[in-house]
């Protein structure tokens, strides 16, 4: 049976992992044709190998979204292969958690470069491919840290801000050119990326104990999904993601006193560092 994915081609950064990953399955599974991108090689070979390994309907290019050449490579050579960009998901993301006092520019520059600039690199290359056939749909996948503050991640929550900005601008101006945008905000889900944030100063085990309930990524994508075919502007995952957004529309003075009670959990957190 055809449904709505059949034939499209959907180009996924961050492939190799967590929400990435299971896009790219749920995809495939749905008639899509895949390109799969992300900077970790033996990530991408293990996840092709789980869709039954590179054919027709499934590549793999190794890329670091903060590197705009091979950016734009991965998206012409995508285009050149199969005549058509239907969708690109710029998923690739990482994260810092750390008190700000902590923070080096370093941390800063790498986390921007990432989730900012690997978004703006996606839709550089993109964007004008689109415009040209008059057609296509470009996910941004920022958080709920990209609607709400979120102390103790300030540069996570700077970057998914400009992603939530960047999209939301973009799906008007692109409108009248055939091209849709959505920005996708997750709240928690479990995937490697909470077991690999960088932490500064803040113990691992001790983290995850304060943080509530998780969602499967295969859940996640299926939400995502569910709203790249209603073509909605901005796509909320999980109901944490849900629920902050809406009291921080209503009551930014209660978010705030939400989130100062968790900032002082995770202070007591932090070891000298
Ligand atoms: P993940 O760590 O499981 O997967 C992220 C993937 O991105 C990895 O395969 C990694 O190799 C790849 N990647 C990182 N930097 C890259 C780069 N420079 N170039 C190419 N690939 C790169 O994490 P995930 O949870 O699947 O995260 C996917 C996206 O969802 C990220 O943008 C993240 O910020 C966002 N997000 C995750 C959560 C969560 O709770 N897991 C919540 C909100 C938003």
């Amino acid at each position: 049976m055809r449904s709505f994915f059949s034939d499209k081609t959907a180009i996924i950064t961050g492939a190799a992992s967590g929400i990435g990953l299971a896009l790219s399955r749920e995809l495939y599974a749905r008639g899509a044709v895949v390109v799969m991108a992300d900077r970790d090689a033996a990530g991408l070979a293990a996840a092709i190998a789980s869709l039954g390994g590179a054919g027709l309907r499934a590549s793999f290019t190794v890329v670091d979204v903060t590197d705009a050449a091979a950016v734009r490579s991965l998206i012409g050579g995508a285009v050149a292969r199969h005549g058509r960009l239907d969708y690109l998901f710029n998923n690739a993301g990482i994260g810092v958690v750390g008190d700000a006092r902590d923070l080096s520019l370093e941390d800063w520059r790498t986390v921007v470069d990432t989730n900012l600039f690997g978004t703006v690199h996606g839709v550089a290359a993109a964007y004008p491919v689109m415009a040209k056939q008059g057609f296509g749909h470009i996910v941004n996948t920022a958080s709920l840290a990209g609607l709400v503050p979120s102390p103790g991640e300030i540069s996570y929550t700077a970057s998914k801000y400009a992603v939530v900005g960047l999209s939301e601008s973009l799906r008007i101006e692109a409108r009248d050119l055939g091209v849709k945008v959505s920005v996708v905000c997750p709240g928690l889900i479990d995937t490697p990326f909470l077991r690999n944030i960088k932490l500064i100063g803040i113990d691992r085990q001790q983290l995850l104990q304060i943080l509530p309930g998780l969602m499967a990524p295969e859940h996640c994508a299926r939400k995502i999904l569910h709203g790249v075919e209603r073509n909605k502007p901005m796509i909320l995952v999980t109901s944490l993601a849900w629920w902050f957004w809406r009291i921080n529309r209503i009551s930014p003075g209660l978010m705030r006193w939400i989130w100062l009670r968790f900032a002082r959990k995770v202070r007591q957190l932090r070891k000298n560092v």
